[in-house]
C-alpha cells in the first residue's frame, strides 16, 4: 500500500484501524472499496457517523441508548413492566433482544465493579436501579451481568443492596459458560440463561 499517513486514503486508513475488529489489512480493504464506491453511497455513510454522536445518548430511564430522552424498549407499549433485567453495556440489550425470548424492561449498568480499573459501584447505574426495582408493579429483577469474576461481583454486590426490596431476584442460567460474555454468546444459549434463570437469594 503506497498511501502515506498524511493522505487522504492514509487518514482513512489509520482511523478504520482503531475500529474494534479491524486490522490493518480489512482496514486498506474498506478504505479501497469507499474509494472506487460511488459518491452518494460514501457521503451517506459519513452522514450517519456525523450524527451518531449527536443524536444518540442514555434513556433517562435505563441507560440504553436512546434518540431521544427514552429509549424505543422504554417507550414500547406492550413490554412486561413487572421484570427488569439488569445488563453491563447497551450491546447486551442489542443481543437479549436479537433472542426474542424476552418481553420485560432493562436496565443498563454502564459496565461491572472492577477495584483494580478502578470502577466502584459508585461509577455504575445502581442507585437508579434501586429506585426502580422499588416502584410499584416490579416483581423481578434478572441480573443479566456476564458470568465473569467481575460480573459474578457486581451481581452479587446487587443483589445485596435489593434485598428486602420486595422482588425476586433471579442471574441468567449457567448455560453461559463460566468466563463467558454475552456479548458472544449463541442466541440460543442467550435464550436458554433467561428461561432457565435461578432465583440468586
Ligand atoms: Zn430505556
Amino acid at each position: 500500500m503506497a498511501a502515506t499517513n498524511n493522505s487522504s486514503l492514509g487518514r482513512v486508513i489509520q482511523e478504520l484501524c482503531r475500529l474494534p475488529g479491524i486490522g490493518a489489512r480489512s482496514a486498506e480493504r474498506i478504505a479501497m472499496h469507499l474509494l472506487e464506491a460511488d459518491n452518494r453511497e460514501v457521503m451517506e455513510l459519513a452522514e450517519a457517523i456525523g450524527n451518531l454522536k449527536k443524536s444518540v445518548r442514555h434513556c433517562s430511564i435505563c441507560f440504553n441508548l436512546a434518540q431521544g430522552e427514552i429509549c424505543s424498549i422504554c417507550a414500547e407499549a406492550n413490554r412486561d413492566r413487572s421484570i427488569i433485567c439488569v445488563v453491563e453495556l447497551p450491546k447486551d440489550v442489542m443481543r437479549i433482544e436479537a433472542t426474542g425470548a424476552y418481553k420485560g424492561l432493562y436496565h443498563v449498568l454502564g459496565g461491572h465493579i472492577a477495584p483494580l480499573d478502578g470502577v466502584g459501584p459508585d461509577k455504575l447505574n445502581i442507585d437508579a436501579l434501586l429506585g426502580r426495582a422499588r416502584e410499584l408493579g416490579i416483581k423481578e429483577v434478572i441480573i443479566a451481568t456476564n458470568p465473569t469474576v467481575e460480573g459474578d461481583g457486581t451481581a452479587l454486590h446487587i443483589s445485596s443492596l435489593l434485598e428486602g426490596a420486595g422482588v425476586k431476584i433471579t442471574r441468567l442460567a449457567r448455560g453461559l459458560a463460566s468466563g463467558a460474555v454475552i456479548e458472544y454468546a449463541s442466541k440460543d444459549t442467550i435464550a436458554e440463561a433467561i428461561t432457565g434463570r435461578q432465583p440468586l437469594l
